[in-house]
């Protein structure tokens, strides 16, 4: 039964058109799986914003996307529904160790990924944490090592991939880069640089920024393949 319904999930996604010339309006119209569709529903997310609508079809289908848009365009559900629906389609469970890590620029903004995570994500049986310090490594790095979904400021997160040894990241199916160009402004180059050092080559990445910048192309070119580029202007 279950099986049968992964089946026709998968179907659909490989039938979708990401580049059809009617966009998806509302998340129902989307192929996304059961857990995904109440979490959403139960938060009271029924209509996809532009951003949304633009980059989840690509991204459902495992694509690499640079996508930029102002703040308060929804860019954080534009990464964590593909997220969730990409493990959840990969029948990704708790022995497989680390499957996506988000990192963010700022605590304050890794918080809230988290907290929109918790929500959408409630009736997905993925496990999650937040990695920006505050505790003790020791503390920090006994959880890491059974969580599916890691939200992460680039700086801690580094610093437990150098002196955590038995931190599995080989795994690792999803990057996503959240504020890429405030990541950049911050001075994270280097840090980001070495990160993706140490992650797997063949990995979905999902690049977000408010604002495209050079900074955030150089840094697209280093840890993209192919993107798709998904910009959206406003209005004149
Ligand atoms: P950004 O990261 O682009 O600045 P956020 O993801 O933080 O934007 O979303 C901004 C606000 O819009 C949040 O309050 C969020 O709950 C709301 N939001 C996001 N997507 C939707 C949606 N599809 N329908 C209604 N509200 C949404
Ligand atoms: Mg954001």
């Amino acid at each position: 039964r279950e099986e049968e319904d992964l089946d026709s999930l998968n179907k659909r996604v490989a039938e979708l058109d990401p580049k059809s010339s009617t966009p998806p309006e509302n998340f129902v119209d989307l192929p996304l799986s059961t857990p995904t569709q109440d979490g959403l529903s139960a938060s009271h997310f029924k209509t996809l914003t532009t951003i949304q609508s633009r980059t989840i079809p690509l991204a459902i289908q495992g694509l690499d996307i640079l996508g930029a848009a102002k703040t308060g365009s929804g860019k954080t559900l534009a990464f964590l529904v593909p997220v969730l629906e990409n493990l959840y389609r990969k029948r990704w469970t708790e022995y497989d160790g680390l499957g996506a890590l988000i990192l963010s620029p700022t605590r304050e903004l890794a918080i809230q990924i988290f907290e929109v995570l918790r929500k959408v994500g409630r009736n997905h049986t993925f496990s999650a944490g937040l990695v920006i310090g505050g505790k003790s490594l020791q503390e920090e790095r006994e959880r890491l090592g059974r969580m599916n979904i890691l939200v992460a400021t680039p700086g801690r997160m580094l610093q437990h991939m150098d002196q955590t040894a038995d931190l599995d990241i080989g795994n690792l199916q999803i990057l996503v880069l959240d504020e890429a160009d405030r990541i950049m402004d911050m001075g994270f180059k280097q840090t980001i640089d070495a990160l993706v050092d140490h992650l797997p080559a063949e990995r979905q990445t999902l690049l977000f920024s408010a604002t495209q910048t050079k900074k955030v192309s150089d840094l697209a070119r280093l840890s993209l393949k192919e993107p798709e580029f998904v910009s959206v202007h406003e209005a004149a």
